[in-house]
């Protein structure tokens, strides 16, 4: 599961876990980015902070792990090199499946190699507040969709925005996400 994870919060980690019940994956490994390769409207948060607070978040799930590939790989992140270094790793036997929002997968034809991308490992694109998954459809050409899995999850209407909105105005940001990263932001002085 790709993010910039600025920060996680418990929408990315209910995503992961019912993907990980409904699909029984061995594991979910977080991939936090390195340089988002499309250009934020903000300023992005240094990896390190991100890394930390997605291991922050996600240390108490035994099937949860926290991968620095893309972070520690100089320049953008693409998820077509992050796909091909996984796909080396756990070898040809290996089922890989990429874990987006409904969001994220309705842009995908603007990701690099999206076509090279589609063919080497399923998606499982999960259901989020306000995206309307009938667009899947309307956007994506069919070759796309056979390769595409939705998954209608529980709503849960956070996002890294809001979070980052809330600690700037000095709104609490608790139960949004785990009380650890909560102290993550507080004790570095985040978002501010
Ligand atoms: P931002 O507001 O900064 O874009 P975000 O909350 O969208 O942050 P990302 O790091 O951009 O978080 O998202 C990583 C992945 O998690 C994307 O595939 C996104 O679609 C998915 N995702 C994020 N929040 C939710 C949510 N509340 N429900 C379902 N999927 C989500
Ligand atoms: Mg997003």
């Amino acid at each position: 599961m790709g993010g910039t994870f600025d920060p996680i919060h418990y929408g990315h980690l209910l995503a992961a876990e019912e993907t990980r019940y409904r699909f029984a994956l061995s594991k979910v490994i977080f991939v936090p980015c390195g340089v988002p390769p499309h250009k934020k409207t903000y300023e992005v948060t240094p990896a390190e902070h991100r890394y930390s607070m997605t291991v922050l978040a996600t240390a108490s799930n035994h099937s949860f792990f926290v991968s620095r590939v893309e972070i520690d790989r100089p320049g953008p992140s693409y998820a077509v090199d992050t796909v091909k270094i996984f796909r080396q790793q756990f070898g040809e036997g290996s089922e890989l499946f990429f874990i987006t929002g409904l969001d994220a997968v309705l842009e995908i034809l603007t990701w690099k190699s999206h076509d090279e991308l589609i063919r080497l490992c399923r998606f499982i694109a999960v259901t989020r507040p306000g995206y309307d998954a009938q667009k899947l459809k309307e956007k994506l050409p069919p070759y796309y969709l056979n390769s595409i899995d939705l998954l209608v999850i529980p709503g849960i209407d956070i996002s890294s925005t809001m979070i980052r909105e809330r600690v700037r105005k000095g709104e609490p940001i608790r139960y949004l996400t785990p009380d650890t990263v909560c102290d993550y932001i507080f004790k570095h002085g985040l978002y501010k």
